[in-house]
């Protein structure tokens, strides 16, 4: 089956909800996607030759990170690189989504790449901003049909426990119904006590992925009218913030982590300041623009900071206590590119969906020394 626009879409607001972006910004679409689709290029920006390469592999979709329209779009100048754009995506019918501060604030989104990327173990957000609240699904599933629906309430963004995806609990009993003048039962008749073989079936939800996973259920289940429970719960949800604290594997000697760091990101040049030798374990990482975060990496017990767009003031003022490093804002948003392709790619290995995903990736040493 090839997917549609809005279930590529639902893909990625179901892992990055797109409502959980800051209000400055523009995730979403920014030209929506009208065919179905077959191949998604992937891309950090939505420059002239992503989308030249895109028209090139003759891709419906172009998702990318940044925005094209950013800030929102007032006006568009056909002579403008933004109107030039817009024009041969329109020409083209190439549909372009962004998945930005909604993909950069969550755990595992762009800074958890860049995190796992240079092997950091133990993730946690390294700047809160906000807590989301956590739901329970509780929901009765005639027996043939319990894997469809758990699958679908997983991909969906249900059963995530930590470092664990699908986690579940089922048992087995016996439900009752009897149908009314209207109903379309799956089973029984009109006015008949039915009594069915179910699962009670019950799941995790964070806040963010409720829409999905209900959406999912009334589609996946086989019931006119599905029974269901939602529970606020007291456990917390997930964190949401930018970047990611965690430690290596083992604590290692300065200059072999930055060695590793330069390695795991291709070899880029990176600027390096602060301390010049010691022994690093605790790192935190935030991808793109990062100059805000040094302080918060210094008061969480970072002894090395890795970021885009350092500033020369914040990485002077702590000079003495972390090692700033910064490969530039391009190098350390890479590997959320290839997150946000793996997405996808597990979303069609699920839902069996032909659908090629591909990543392009520019020179992550964008700019040049003269
Ligand atoms: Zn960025």
């Amino acid at each position: 089956m090839i997917p549609g626009p809005e279930e590529v879409y639902g893909v990625l607001d179901s892992r990055f909800p797109f409502d959980s972006a800051y209000d400055w910004d523009n995730s979403g679409w920014q030209i929506a996607a009208t065919r179905p689709i077959q191949r998604c290029l992937v891309a950090l920006d939505p420059s002239v030759t992503a989308v030249e390469k895109a028209i090139e592999w003759q891709a419906q979709l172009l998702l990318t990170h940044h925005p094209l329209f950013l800030p929102h779009l007032s006006s568009i100048h056909p002579q403008s690189s933004t109107g030039a754009i817009t024009k041969v995506l329109l020409a083209s019918d190439t549909g372009l989504l962004a998945s930005h501060s909604c993909a950069d604030r969550h755990i595992d989104g762009i800074s958890g790449a860049l995190a796992d990327a240079i092997g950091l173990e133990c993730h946690q957000v390294l700047a809160t901003d906000a807590q989301g609240t956590l739901y329970k699904l509780v929901t009765f599933v005639p027996d043939d049909y319990l894997e469809p629906v758990r699958t679908a309430l997983a991909a969906a963004g249900a059963g995530v426990i930590g470092n664990y995806e699908e986690c579940s609990f089922t048992l087995a009993g016996i439900g009752t119904y009897r149908p009314q003048k209207g109903a379309r039962p799956m089973q029984g008749e009109i006015g008949q006590l039915e009594m069915v073989d179910e699962h009670r079936l019950e799941m995790r939800v964070p806040e963010a992925a409720v829409g999905g996973v209900l959406k999912a259920l009334q589609r996946y289940h086989p019931y006119d009218e599905v029974a269901f429970d939602l529970f606020r719960t007291f456990a917390q949800g997930d964190q949401l913030g930018i970047g990611v604290l965690g430690t290596l594997p083992q604590a290692k000697a300065l200059n072999d982590v930055i060695d590793h760091i330069k390695k795991a990101l291709g070899g880029v040049h990176m600027k390096v300041t602060g301390p010049e030798e010691g022994t690093i374990e605790v790192v935190a990482v935030a991808a793109g623009s990062a100059g805000d975060f040094v302080p918060i990496a210094a008061g969480r017990g970072a002894q090395l900071f890795l970021g885009g767009d350092l500033k020369y003031h914040k990485m002077l003022d702590y000079s003495g206590s972390i090692v700033c490093v910064d490969p530039g804002h391009r190098a350390t948003e890479q590997p959320g590119v290839e997150r946000l392709a793996d997405v996808l790619r597990h979303a069609a290995v699920q839902n069996n969906w032909e659908l090629e995903v591909e990543t392009f990736l520019e020179d992550p040493a964008f700019g040049r020394f003269v």
